[in-house]
């Protein structure tokens, strides 16, 4: 068996020229132009390459890019004022705070500093709250990404056997809660879950989001099921050259899954067309207006 393969790079298009016709309609019609700031504090280079590619998209999709660079010196005083600046400026639709920030600057005063009504990270705790109490709210890229991917093998997760792996606040913990809005039996493993192998091969839906290259491996698969792989990670490769690797031992789990997401294409260009999609939502609900069906 041979998986089918999940295009992540296709979807994302297509949501982001989704995207960019409501932003069209939103300037033609209302006069609105969603914004987006992106603040990056240090020189950390992963960071620069989502930074630079976040800002490539917004622009792709005609909403209004802000970038906000800080020294990695940057006190938490001046980042603090900086988000005080952004959440009093009607330009400016959605904030993000690109993570991590440098080890001196508390990470969870600045994302509740943060408005939530700009959060389109839904990192803030009101969105956090709003979103495991299934009220509408800016639910975190990420997840939304892969969900949007699940549903493209399961138009219906209503009563799928899902496990995700990993248990962060930007990932395994937010799609738990999205995956219960949609009705399907959730598990969440990590680190210290026992028989792993055995928790994950009753599932239907496996999510990968560990930051470990390689750990979920073909005898973790109930053979014909899906499998979202959301690791990002780099690995030495010949020359001193690096390449990168998901969470899932991609050759070996493609010969027992019924369909995978590859990694790089899979979950990280969703990742990004989510997060324009939310500023939009965000600009709408900042305006009053209805947000639309993007996602
Ligand atoms: P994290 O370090 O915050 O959390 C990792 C989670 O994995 C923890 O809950 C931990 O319990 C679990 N874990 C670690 N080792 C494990 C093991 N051996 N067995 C079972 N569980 C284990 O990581 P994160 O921020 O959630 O990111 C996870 C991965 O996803 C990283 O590779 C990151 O780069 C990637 N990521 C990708 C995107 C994207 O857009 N594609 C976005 C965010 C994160």
């Amino acid at each position: 068996m041979t998986a089918l393969l999940i295009d992540g790079k296709a979807a994302a298009a297509e949501l982001r020229a989704k995207v960019a016709g409501e932003v069209k309609r939103l300037a033609a019609t209302y006069g609105l132009s969603p914004g987006l700031a992106v603040v990056l504090a240090g020189d950390n280079p992963a960071s620069e390459a989502y930074v630079a590619s976040k800002k490539k998209m917004s622009v792709q999709s005609g909403l209004q890019s802000f970038d906000q660079r800080l020294p990695g010196s940057v006190s938490e005083t001046e980042l603090l004022a900086l988000i005080a600046r952004l959440n009093g400026d009607p330009a400016i639709h959605g904030i993000l705070v690109q993570l991590p920030l440098p080890p001196h600057i508390d990470a969870t005063k600045v994302i509740e500093a943060v408005d939530p009504n700009k959060d389109v990270d839904g990192f803030h705790p009101t969105n956090v709250g709003r979103l495991s109490l299934g009220l509408p709210s800016l639910v975190p890229c990420t997840p939304l990404g892969c969900l949007k991917l699940a549903k493209t093998v399961h138009p219906s997760l209503v009563g799928l056997e899902a496990v995700i792996v990993g248990r962060s606040n930007i990932v395994g913990r937010p799609l738990a809660q999205l995956l219960i809005g949609q009705s399907a039996t959730v598990t969440v493993a990590h680190s210290k879950t026992r028989d792993i192998s055995t928790v994950c091969r009753r599932a239907d839906l496996v999510v990968a989001a560990t930051g470990r290259p390689g750990l979920v491996r073909h005898d973790w698969i109930k053979p014909g099921a899906t499998v979202i792989d959301v690791g990002i990670n780099r690995v030495a490769s010949e020359g001193g050259r690096y390449r990168i690797v998901g969470d899932v031992a991609f050759a070996e789990v493609c010969g027992v899954a019924g369909a995978i997401t590859p990694v790089p294409g899979g979950v990280g260009p969703m990742t990004i067309a989510c997060l324009l999609a939310n500023t939009v939502k965000a600009a709408c609900l900042l305006a009053g207006l209805p947000p639309p069906e993007l996602l």
